[in-house]
Parts: C-alpha cells; sequence; structure tokens
C-alpha cells in the first residue's frame, strides 16, 4: 500500500525515532508500504518519519546504479549495491570517515528542493535487518550520503539543516511557502 509522503513541516520529521525492539507484523508491513511508496515516488531512500511513523526504521535503494560507489563491504565482503538494496534496516549506528564533501541532495518530504549538503564522504554503518540480522556495511559515494540522510531522519534531523547559510538564506522563501501550505 502507498502511503502518504510527510511533507515539510510536519512536527513528525523532527521526531527522534524510537528503537524497534521487536520487529513484528505491523513493522514488516510497515516495510513494505515504505518501499512501495518508494518507487511509486521515484525516491532512493525514505524514512519512517517521512509517512509519519517515528521509529528507527529506513529503506535505501541504490541499485540503479552500480558504478554510485568506489567499495562496498558487507560484514567484510565485497559486494555489489544490487547485491544489498533495497536496504530495509533498523537501528542504525554509523561512524564516519574520510575528507566532508559537498553533492546535490534532495528529499520527498521536500519537493522540487536540491541543494548541496556537506557530509563526510565514507561511512561504517552498524545496521539490524527485519530478520534481525547485524550488517556492517562500508562504503562511500551515493551509497553512504543516502545511508547517511536516512539515519538523519531517524534521528529528527533533516538535510536543509546541513546546507551551507548561503543555501539556507536562498532557501528561505521555499520553506516558507511550504509552511504556509503545510503548516
Ligand atoms: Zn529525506
Amino acid at each position: 500500500m502507498i502511503r502518504k509522503i510527510v511533507p515539510y513541516p510536519d512536527p513528525v520529521l523532527r521526531q527522534s525515532g524510537a528503537k524497534i525492539d521487536v520487529v513484528d507484523d505491523e513493522i514488516r508491513r510497515l516495510a513494505r508500504d515504505m518501499l512501495e511508496t518508494m518507487y511509486d515516488a521515484r525516491g532512493i531512500g525514505l524514512a519512517a518519519q517521512q509517512v509519519g511513523v517515528p521509529m528507527q526504521l529506513a529503506i535505501v535503494d541504490v541499485s540503479f546504479d552500480g558504478e554510485c560507489v568506489s567499495y562496498l563491504r558487507v560484514n567484510g565482503e565485497e559486494k555489489s549495491t544490487a547485491d544489498i538494496c533495497p536496504l530495509i534496516f533498523i537501528n542504525p549506528v554509523l561512524e564516519f570517515s574520510g575528507p566532508r564533501v559537498a553533492e546535490n541532495e534532495g528529499c520527498l518530504s521536500f519537493p522540487d528542493l536540491r541543494g548541496e549538503v556537506t557530509r563526510p564522504e565514507e561511512v561504517r554503518a552498524t545496521l539490524t535487518t527485519l530478520d534481525g540480522e547485524t550488517l556492517v556495511i562500508e562504503t562511500d559515494g551515493l551509497f553512504s550520503r543516502a545511508i547517511q540522510h536516512e539515519t538523519d531522519h531517524l534521528f529528527g534531523r533533516l538535510f536543509i539543516d546541513r546546507m551551507s547559510s548561503a543555501r539556507k538564506h536562498a532557501i528561505k522563501g521555499y520553506l516558507r511557502d511550504m509552511r504556509e501550505r503545510y503548516g
């Protein structure tokens, strides 16, 4: 079932997600619905907050581009993005390394908005799957960026928070329009 994507400035987007201790049928249904919703909206990632549920569950799919990372290891083994995507994860813990790089990002809760966001290039993400398996994902490029963007959502952080002050200034009118429309 396709769910409604929550637009900025809905307060649920600022809520830190509850840790998920038990994966029940409701969580599985939520994850399935989120995949359907994300593909329908042509996104590459979606967090539970974006369908109105403040829990630590997110999905990422960058398998459309096998070249979007320079390396990808899952529990120490070399993998391709197609091996691991769609990635459905709960309760992420991230560690960062490498230089900070600025790239354009978008977000399904901010229609038509793009902006440069600076993030560490590399991530080591310790994630749990819906089957309770622990995955340690080490990667860079778009996959690293998408995992960081979605994990931010799970803790109530948004990509606009990480934009430069010049870019924040430039999008003031956009954000005001969104608040008038959806606030
Ligand atoms: Zn987003």
